[in-house]
């Protein structure tokens, strides 16, 4: 009836992707970043207190990952210094249920931003903005040190680098007021925050030459950061996030895909449950490395088809101005049309075929006039709308593979993206 694995070699086999493009994103993401305003601040401003902050313990206690959910007594809970707090589950999620025999999978689409710092872009706020009107969910990756004052970088002691470097900038006291106000308000309206860790360091001495050690002290840190801002910024006058960010943060996209090998062994101990660090092949249902749910950012066809692109606007830009973020203004139109019909074409290849979800990873940028960020509008306003599909956050995502029988996700992994089939005999 179906030879999953001879139809799948087929459609890869016309596969011509721009491998040197894609090798290059790292040095492309560092130009970038340096070009976008993101200096790199290398030398220690003073020395602070160590108490509230710095390095934890490699194994931190508490509750982690969903197992060890307590019931909730319906009142607030204060955690920690103030800074964060308990107040109940998330609402209004995805409800996880398994597929009915002969059902067809619905088309999920994750829309994730890196970094989420709120910014004078405002882009934190338009895209929440964007999901609560299309009916979706976002996952936000938080940087950490975008909560952590200048003042005070030299609490973090990143791998391999000097204390207080990192390879951004870090946030103006202003931006860490709007970007908790975005990333609370976020949460409430069923959003996802993850990690996009802290320093951002990439290349030599960045998370790809990272020890399973090293990656424990960044993730260390990530909370630690996080969970004390109201201790590191003095503010007295904000609530604590409504959420608890060990219960909350459940995977992460690694800065410039590197280094995912030691990063899962890592996180595994953090009761995370997916990791977004890699850069995948076609869009192919999801499998589970080292137990964590892998979920790459995608090749997409790209340029009418002819080769496949990554799902991600660095991507794009390389290809598109070769790394310059701003390129010759006459061809913006031109570019960004390119960029949607990328993002569709990789969305009716699947939506129409294999069902397999659709990941796109994004940053808060304003590269090439906002092309970028006016192509994801677009496919947000596109897609959210479809029937069957569902616009969700990775940890949604997560949720609804958890409960699918495994017989089930094998067989759906064997499809091609844009190969349809008999329902009946995938899903029993
Ligand atoms: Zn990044």
């Amino acid at each position: 009836m179906k030879s999953p694995s001879g139809r799948r070699r087929k459609a890869r086999a016309p596969r011509r992707t721009a491998p040197p493009r894609i090798l290059g994103l790292a040095v492309l993401l560092v130009a970038a970043s340096l070009v976008a305003g993101y200096l790199a601040l290398t030398r220690a401003d003073n020395t602070e207190p160590t108490a509230s902050s710095g390095t934890r313990g490699n194994t931190p206690k508490g509750s982690a990952g969903q197992s060890q959910e307590e019931p909730w007594d319906g009142k607030t809970k204060i955690l920690g210094d103030g800074s964060t707090s308990y107040t109940g589950p998330q609402t209004g999620e995805l409800k996880a249920v398994p597929l009915k025999p002969g059902e067809k999978p619905p088309q999920f689409v994750v829309f994730s931003w890196d970094g989420a710092l709120a910014g004078d872009d405002e882009l934190f706020q338009h895209y929440r903005k964007m999901a609560k009107e299309y009916d979706a969910h976002m996952t936000f990756f938080l940087t950490g040190i975008y909560l952590l004052p200048k003042s005070k970088r030299d609490l973090y002691a990143p791998p391999q680098h000097k204390k207080g470097a990192a390879a951004i900038s870090f946030p103006t006291d202003e931006h860490i007021r709007t970007t908790l106000e975005q990333l609370g308000k976020a949460w409430q309206e069923g959003n996802e925050i993850g990690t996009h860790f802290n320093g951002h360091f990439c290349g030599a001495k960045g998370g790809g030459d990272w020890s399973v050690e090293e990656w424990k002290s960044e993730i260390d840190q990530f909370y630690a950061m996080v969970e004390n801002w109201k201790t590191n910024t003095g503010f007295k006058d904000i609530a604590p996030l409504p959420f608890d960010f060990k219960k909350e943060v459940t995977g992460g996209r690694a800065p410039c895909l590197e280094g995912q090998a030691n990063l899962l062994k890592a996180a595994k101990g953090y009761g995370w449950r997916y990791d977004a660090s890699s850069a995948g092949d076609f869009q192919i249902w999801p499998t589970k490395k080292n137990g964590m749910w892998d979920f790459p950012l995608q090749a997409l066809p790209y340029d009418g088809g002819d080769y496949q692109g990554l799902s991600m606007d660095f991507n794009f830009l390389a290809n598109q101005s070769d790394g310059q973020v701003d390129g010759d203004p006459a061809r913006y139109p031109e570019w960004e049309k390119e960029t949607t019909d990328a993002y569709m074409a990789g969305f009716n290849r699947v939506y129409y075929g294999s069902r397999a979800p659709l990941f796109i990873g994004n940053h808060f940028e304003n590269w090439n006039g906002g092309i970028y960020m006016k192509s994801v509008d677009e496919v947000i306003k596109n897609v959210c709308t479809k029937k069957d599909v569902k616009c969700v956050s990775f940890r949604e995502l997560s949720d609804w593979l958890d409960v699918q029988k495994p017989e089930t996700l094998q067989t759906l992994r064997t499809l091609d993206p844009a190969q349809s089939t008999d329902w009946s005999t995938v899903v029993k």
